[in-house]
């Protein structure tokens, strides 16, 4: 086993590769243009990043065109070290990763420590599925000739990641498209990028060949995308994002008719019967809930509670919601950091105002704290109508809005009425009747019993407009292999 952590080092902020990475080298933007990254606990600048522009995207796409030969001739076991070997290092360096996590993106130091040792794995994982690609060999039904099937690199990816997570969803698509063979540019989020060009140093020392891993700031990301969308050398674009950015990729990648993974937005339901362990079912909307201040697409947005329990239920939710610790992340001792920014804490206010105003009650809650940063507060809404845009959008922030239902049916409809299906969450005592409203749900994924479903050896991903493809276990790689079938004459 690595060593869990290093010597505590402050993090530097002057230390932070803070230019475009290209080529295994840190280079300035073409026009020489900077943006700044704020820290949200108190909305100061951190530190400029370089821009990338759409000439510094070509240059990244021709830096992994030059790498990829090599890189996917690489032997498997070689690949699988260097992943194993960026394992170890990011979980020897996790009290600095978790704490850049924490200064740009503004989530509980804990939250933090949570995503660096997730995000960890998918390397370790992907180091162990390196080395199984396999292909198949069958018999012709006419007897007259072998059916041989390769699996390749799919080729040159597009890699695009949102802030929320910026190390655990960088890393569920480098490593398998590292372990398949596939070299790429990735785009992180504007809010979060040094946590991406922090990852593209600790892939650096831990082996992967220049070109391979290309990371690309852009606060342009539409431009930027879209060229190289467009340049005929990309195969692939995993996108990792909002709906509505990723129907716009979809139809971009149309043109070349490149291969997508989509990993969009959520809107989770979170049922629990009345035949519900309570305290398990508190804990589990605890951490659906407020894993990251319900920044997640995981997040439990949308509470379905049996009419008979609900009282109950609400009670010990909001008195653990008022317990909570609010303020800066890098204070241990806080439980809540800030939103990512103004516009995400401006959206959480005006989704609880609207369901107020539509007869809701805040039993805890509701409202921005008056300090600098972006905050809103832990926050349960009793009585929330059924036609609440709080139910209908991702939240995105602290706040579990609770609607009661009669029967399983019921709460099956209410839960299935929305265009989003990444995850449910189920609460029950019966395991009969918890598989059977596992099945029912309209999602890619079910919690049952359990508030938190994301897991490196697990298929991630959703069904209807939550996205298209897999992230994680052996699923996660065949994005990133592509079938080449010969038929052998015998
Ligand atoms: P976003 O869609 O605004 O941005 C995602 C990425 O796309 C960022 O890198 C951004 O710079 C880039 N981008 C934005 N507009 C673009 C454009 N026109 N062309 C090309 N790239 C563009 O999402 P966000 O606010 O960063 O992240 C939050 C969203 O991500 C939520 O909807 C959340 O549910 C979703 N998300 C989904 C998963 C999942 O696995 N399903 C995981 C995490 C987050």
């Amino acid at each position: 086993m690595p060593e869990t952590t290093s010597a505590p080092s402050p993090l530097r902020v002057a230390d932070l590769l803070t230019d475009l990475y290209v080529g295994g080298k840190a280079v300035p933007a073409a026009d020489g243009g900077r943006f700044d990254v704020v820290d949200p606990a108190t909305g100061s600048v951190i530190t400029t990043v370089a821009d990338g522009t759409v000439q510094d995207a070509i240059a990244a796409v021709d830096a992994a065109e030059q790498a990829a030969a090599e890189w996917a001739a690489t032997p498997p076991r070689q690949r699988a070290e260097i992943l194993r070997r960026a394992f170890e290092l990011m979980t020897a360096q996790a009290d600095d990763l978790a704490r850049l996590i924490t200064l740009e993106n503004g989530k509980a130091l804990a939250d933090a420590h949570g995503e660096v040792a997730y995000a960890a794995e998918f390397f370790r994982w992907y180091s162990e599925e390196a080395v199984r690609a396999t292909g198949e060999v069958v018999t012709a039904p006419s007897g007259t000739n072998k059916i041989l099937v390769l699996q390749q690199p799919v080729g040159i990816c597009v890699l695009v990641t949102p802030w929320n997570f910026p190390a655990a969803m960088a890393t569920r698509k480098i490593g398998p498209a590292l372990a398949a063979g596939c070299t790429m540019v990735l785009k992180p989020a504007s809010d979060t990028p040094l946590t991406a060009l922090a990852m593209a140093r600790i892939l650096q020392d831990a082996g992967v060949p220049a070109g391979v891993v290309n990371v690309l700031p852009a606060r342009r990301s539409g431009a930027v995308v879209s060229a190289m969308l467009h340049d005929p050398r990309v195969r692939k674009l995993s996108f990792t994002g909002s709906t509505e950015v990723g129907r716009i990729l979809l139809r971009e990648a149309a043109d070349q008719v490149i291969n997508c993974s989509m990993e969009l937005g959520g809107n989770a339901p979170f049922l629990v019967f009345a035949d519900a362990d309570l305290d398990a079912a508190v804990d589990g909307a605890m951490v659906a809930k407020m894993r990251n201040a319900g920044e997640a697409c995981t997040a439990a947005n949308r509470f379905y509670v049996e009419a008979s329990i609900a009282d109950e239920f609400s009670r010990r939710l909001a008195e653990r919601m008022k317990a909570l610790r609010v303020g800066p992340g890098l204070d241990e001792t806080n439980q809540v950091g800030p939103l990512v920014n103004d516009d995400t804490a401006a959206k959480v206010e005006e989704l609880v105002r609207g369901a107020v105003d539509a007869g809701a009650k805040a039993v805890v809650g509701g409202r921005r704290p008056e300090r600098e940063g972006f905050y809103y507060e832990p926050t349960v809404l009793l009585d929330v109508t059924p036609d609440s845009p709080i139910l209908k959008e991702e939240i995105f922030g602290p706040v579990a809005p609770i609607v009661t239902f009669e029967d399983e049916a019921e709460a099956i409809r209410q839960a299935n009425t929305t265009e989003y299906g990444l995850v449910s969450y189920v609460f029950t005592g019966d395991l009969a009747r918890g598989l059977r409203v596992s099945e029912a749900l309209d999602s890619g994924m079910v919690g049952l019993n359990r508030g938190l479903v994301s897991d490196p050896a697990a298929p991630f991903g959703g069904t209807k407009q939550s996205g298209v493809g897999r992230e994680g276990g052996h699923h996660g790689m065949l994005d990133y292999l592509e079938a080449k079938y010969i038929a052998v004459q015998w």
